[in-house]
């Protein structure tokens, strides 16, 4: 059955059988039916309205920095159950699914590169591990790449995308908030640039932290950044919240943000910003 319980023709129904499944998706911005090839070629961004969908870590490392530039630290960084935590599954048991799904060994990867010749020190998110959350090894990842590049006079990028604390990890999760706003501190004190880049969605422990704390802090357009989800937001203060609230749109507007950049002219935004702040 398709759209209103109309019943399809034979020969749409024949065609529908010989397309493999996730070669055309429905576009969640203007529910236009996408090539998924076209739509992988144009850097996950809809040709049609322009919406941004989620990139892997590996795609977002790859269009953003020069070719072949990029070379990985903290890469054996990986979480282990200390509360032996459980909720319907063991923490430990939902670590290795996030492993063998993503191929990877936590929510953020992270590394050195050059962008248009300019070396910095990078941190990237992948929401596809554990819903990009913050545990303590993310919080270390990010500390440590803080610290290196204070060491080594760099500035720093970071791209969040993240569903918060890792709850699995309670209390540790927390306190990598702290953590990481005290190492970019201390970069601020060596007089270090730090950009911080917001991809859909950014939210709870890693808006509360260093994911707010650039010194230029650039968004794609129309992500989702806040703390609390607007579902709970309306919940607790019992009042309808504005259209477009807790977008990038509207952040922009209210402060929250430095500038909207759309996913094909971020490389060259940031390597401007760099060019004009480091000396
Ligand atoms: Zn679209």
């Amino acid at each position: 059955m398709s759209l209103f319980g109309r019943k399809k023709s034979p020969a749409a129904q024949t065609k529908k059988s010989n397309i493999p499944d996730g070669l055309w998706i429905k576009c969640k911005g203007c529910n236009d039916t996408l090539y998924t090839k076209k739509l992988d070629e144009n850097g996950k961004v809809c040709p049609k309205c322009g919406f941004h969908y989620p990139l892997r870590a590996f795609e977002r490392i790859d269009i953003t920095v020069d070719k072949g530039t990029f070379e990985e630290i903290n890469a054996g960084l990986r979480s282990i159950d200390s509360l032996d935590f459980f909720d319907s599954k063991k923490y430990e048991h939902r670590i290795k699914q996030a492993e063998e799904k993503t191929k990877m060994k936590e929510a953020v990867i992270t590394g050195t590169a050059q962008i248009e010749k300019i070396k910095i020190a990078l941190g990237v998110m992948d929401f596809s591990f554990m819903g990009g959350s913050m545990g303590s090894v993310v919080g270390e990842k990010i500390t440590r790449l803080i610290e290196f590049a204070a060491d080594e006079d760099l500035p720093v990028v970071i791209f969040s995308t993240s569903g918060g604390a890792r709850m699995q990890e309670s209390t540790l999760s927390l306190m990598q908030m702290a953590k990481t706003s005290a190492a970019l501190a201390r970069l601020s004190e060596k007089g270090l640039f730090y950009i911080s880049v917001l991809a859909d969605p950014t939210t709870g422990g890693t808006t509360a932290s260093f994911a707010s704390l650039g010194d230029i802090i650039i968004a794609e357009p129309g992500a989702l950044i806040g703390f609390a989800g607007p579902r709970v937001i309306k919940q607790t203060i019992q009042q309808e919240l504005p259209s477009g609230f807790q977008r990038s749109e509207f952040l922009l507007e209210h402060g929250l943000i430095d500038i909207i950049v759309k996913r094909e002219d971020l490389r060259k935004t940031i390597a401007s910003i760099l060019k004009f702040a480091v000396k």
